[in-house]
Parts: structure tokens; sequence; C-alpha cells
């Protein structure tokens, strides 16, 4: 079977079908920690080329798996056995920016940080910006739905999708939604694709709305000596009248593992800091960075304010070096990223507290404190089996604590692989009765990224 994909897709994309084992392997993992190698990689360069291979794998019942940069933290685009990988990367092109209409029309590979620049230039602006934003694709942001620090203001990836195109596994082209801000016919196909985790369709063209550049930010660090004040001050900056455009949260664990790693200037005495953002005029911005820093003061932060293009940056580099600091400690850690309503953080922080000591686990939590989404590292090593099952123990935990103060057990992951055993502690069985049949009916022979998303059977 595999034998003539690679014979025929071969023929139709020259150079463009990878099937040796050391280019496979390349194509087997993400952020998640799990891998597995494809039988082969196949390389579309336009929505013709992808609804061609779809056609064929349709026919032959081959499990496709759509991969933008594989940067995904829950196996989204990690391949089970015998199924190719269906990479979007050399569909990088931005098709238009359109400042008469406000919108920019993009290729799913295009990574996202190379449409921010684009349209800086112009004076123009992209909010969502996920801390892997320098190399994940606009693609994958969508497939994932995903978040970043400016979701606290500006909302999420879905906010700004206007419309798509997708490949439907059967090969068929769907146009869902487009240039129109608004529009209201028919079910709303462009959100029921967007974060659908390449298990629906193969998003090839995607609609964005852009907003004007603020024309100004003012960066704040606070530095708190008890985490449980940094969380209190999320509690009274989010329930004042001021939206920042950031609220990031970083714990001690965070904070050391970034100096270690690369040393960024943060204070290693913290007990837990906040990165705030605010953008707008020149009178908003010094009035409710102002406001912010008396809250924070209140509470006993040191505040320190960036007062030039590279301290800023360096805040924000520190800021995005957690992960990869955090997995430089501990490669196998495990890594979730539960949301609860902005109030419960301090609740929430306390019950990671009493889990890290119930386990005897060290537990590191940072993020998007400003929409309640915090991202939990428990950091632990697969090879040592005990403590590796301790540490999924203290995951199901971490789950019932987010769910019993009314949060969800994912706040822009996704559910992938890694998550979809705990799928029924969140959903009630109507609703994954329903998504299974949605399912269906976009791919009734269940080849598209297969084995995601769904609980194996329900516990
Ligand atoms: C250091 C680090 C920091 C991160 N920070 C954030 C963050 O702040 N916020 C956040 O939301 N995420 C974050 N992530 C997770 C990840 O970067 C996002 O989920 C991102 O959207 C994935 O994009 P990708 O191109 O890597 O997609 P991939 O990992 O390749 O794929 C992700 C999923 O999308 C599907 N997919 C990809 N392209 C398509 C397509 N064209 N059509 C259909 N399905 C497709 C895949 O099948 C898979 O299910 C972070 C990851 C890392 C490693």
């Amino acid at each position: 079977m595999f034998g003539l994909f690679r014979k025929r897709i071969g023929d139709m994309l020259p150079g463009r079908v990878l099937t040796e084992r050391e280019d496979l392997f390349c194509y087997g993992f993400d952020a998640s920690s799990t891998e597995n190698i494809p039988s082969a990689v196949v390389m579309p360069v336009n929505t013709r080329e992808v609804s061609e291979i779809a056609a064929f794998a349709f026919d032959r019942r081959i499990p496709l798996i759509p991969r933008g940069a594989g940067t995904g933290m829950t196996g989204g685009a990690v391949p089970l056995r015998d199924t190719v990988v269906l990479s979007l990367e050399g569909m990088n092109r931005i098709t238009d920016i359109d400042e008469k209409n406000m919108l920019a029309v993009v290729e799913p590979g295009v990574i996202n940080y190379t449409l921010q620049e684009k349209l800086e230039e112009k004076g123009l602006f992209y909010p969502p910006d996920p801390a892997s934003m320098k190399f994940c694709t606009l693609g994958g942001n969508v497939a994932e739905n995903a978040g970043g620090p400016r979701a606290i203001k500006y909302g999420v990836t879905r906010d700004y999708v206007l419309g798509l195109e997708a490949v439907l596994p059967d090969g068929r082209v769907l146009s869902a939604g487009g240039k129109t801000y608004k529009g209201v016919v028919g079910y709303d196909l462009t959100r029921l694709l967007t974060g659908s985790e390449g298990t629906l369709g193969i998003i090839t063209k995607i609609f964005l709305k852009i907003l004007p550049l603020p024309a100004e930010t003012a960066t704040l660090l606070c530095t708190f000596s008890q985490p449980d004040d940094a969380a209190e001050a999320v509690s009274r900056i989010t329930s004042s009248a001021i939206i920042p455009r950031t609220l990031e949260f970083m714990d001690r664990e965070s904070i050391l593992a970034v100096e270690n790693y690369r040393p960024c200037g943060l204070p290693p005495d913290a007990g837990a800091l906040l990165l705030i953002e605010v953008d707008g005029s020149h009178t908003a911005v010094s009035e409710d960075a102002d406001r912010i820093a008396s809250i924070c003061s209140a509470l006993g932060a040191r505040i320190r304010v960036a007062d030039d293009i590279y301290s800023k940056q360096q805040l924000w580099d520190a800021r995005r070096a957690v992960s990869p600091a955090l997995y430089h400690i501990s490669p196998t850690k495990i890594n979730e990223d539960i949301v609860v309503p902005r109030g419960r953080i301090p609740d929430m922080l306390r019950s990671l507290r009493a889990i890290s000591e119930k386990y005897n686990l060290t537990i590191a939590n940072f993020g998007h404190a400003g929409d309640g989404n915090i991202h939990v590292n428990v950091m632990t090593d697969r090879n040592n089996k005990d403590e590796y099952r301790k540490a999924q123990q203290a995951v199901r935990d971490i789950f019932e604590a987010a769910l019993r103060l009314e949060g969800t057990i994912s706040g822009e992951h996704g559910v992938g692989l890694t998550k979809k055993q705990y799928v029924g502690m969140e959903l009630s069985d109507v609703s994954i009765e329903l998504m299974k049949a949605v399912k269906n009916v976009f791919d009734p022979r269940g080849i598209l990224n297969p084995g995601k998303m769904f609980p194996d059977s329900r516990r």
C-alpha cells in the first residue's frame, strides 16, 4: 500500500516525498515527548496537490497526518504507525496584506513571526503571539486555536480567523468565511475547523483580521517575595478597569530555571514575578502603567520599568525561555496548561503546592495568568518508573483541582495524543458522542489524523 503511495505521489511531486529513515525521523515527534516514525512524508506546495494527495489516500485508506512546524505540546502532529505525514511547511506565502480591508491572506506554512514582522513594517498588527511564534506556523496556530501572552486583551487565534480554505479527507476543497468581518449564512464552519487539531480538514488558506499597531507600549517587571501576593495582584489588576495587553506569571522554579539556562537578569531571590505590558496612546499607557505599579507596590512588589527596546526584548526573551529551560532540566517533564477563572488563580496555586507536597515532586508554574491560564510543569524523569507513576497521578489531581474551580484542562495546547484519556473528565458523554459524529461526517473513513482527540475507551 505504501509502496504504491510512494511511487504514485513520488511521480507527482518529484523530490518532495521523503522515505529515508533519517528524514522520516525528523517528522516523527513534536514538543510533547511522544514519537513514532511515519511511513513517508509528503510536501505539497499548493491546494491542488494537497487535494490530489488526499483523494489518493482516501481511496486506499491511507492515514494522513497534517503537520506545520511540529511545535505542538500534545502530540497532535505525531504520526501513528503506518501513516503518512503531510507537511505544510512548503506552503509558506503571504499572498496578500490588504490594508484597505484590514486583513491578510496567508498559506498555512507561514511562520507566525514572519507575518508579525511584515505587518509591523506597515504599521499593522496581528495580536496572537504564542511563545513559540518565531518557529510555529499559522496553520498550526489555527488548527490548535493558539493563544499567547496578548490574549488577555486581544483574544486568541479564533478571534482573527475570518475564513479559511481546507481540503477534506476525500480531496474535496471547502471554503468557509472569507474577506468580510461578518457573515451568518449557515453553520460557522470556520470556527468548527479552528481548533480541530487536523482531524477534520487540511487547512490550505487562511484569511486573518489585522489591526493598527498600537502607538506605544510600556513593559513592567514586578517582583514579589511571595507567589500568593503575585496571584493577588493578578486578581486586583484584572478586576480594576485596566486591560493590560500581557499579564504573565513566573514562579520561583521557572525564574531559577531561566537564570541557570540563559541568564537574563531576573532576580534569583524572587518568590514570583509578573511581566506586564500595556499599550495604547501615550497618555493611556502612562496612566495604566502607574496604576498597575501602585497595585503591585501595595502588595510589596519591586517594580522595574523596561525603558528601551533592548530591555523589553530581554524580558520577553526570558519569558520565552521558560519552556526550553525547564526541558533542559527535565526532558521528560509533563507539561499541562490548565485554565481557571481569573479570580481563582490564588486557589489554584495553593492546590498546586499541596499536590507538589503530596507526591514530593517539583512543580514549576508559569504562563498567561491574566486569562487564568497556567502552564503546570511536573518535573519528572520517565526512566524512573515509580516517580513517573506518581507524576501521572499528580496530573490527574491537577485536572481535578482545575475542574473543581470551574476551569478547563487545556487553554491552548489542545488534546492530541497526550490528553485524550482525560477528555472524559471535562466533557459529558453527550458532548463526546456529538463530536465523534461530526468527525464521522467530515472523515467517514477515519483517515485524517486518526487516534487523536478522543479517548480510546471511556474511563
Ligand atoms: C517553547 C514553546 C512555547 C509554546 N508556547 C505556546 C503559547 O504561548 N501558546 C500556544 O497556544 N501554544 C504554544 N506552544 C504550542 C505550539 O507552538 C502551538 O500549538 C502551535 O500552534 C503549533 O503550531 P505548529 O506549526 O508547530 O503545529 P504542529 O505542531 O505541526 O501541529 C499542531 C496540530 O495542528 C495540526 N495542523 C498543523 N498544520 C495544519 C494544517 N495546515 N491543517 C490542519 N491541521 C494542521 C496538526 O495535525 C496537529 O494536530 C508552544 C510550544 C513550544 C515548543
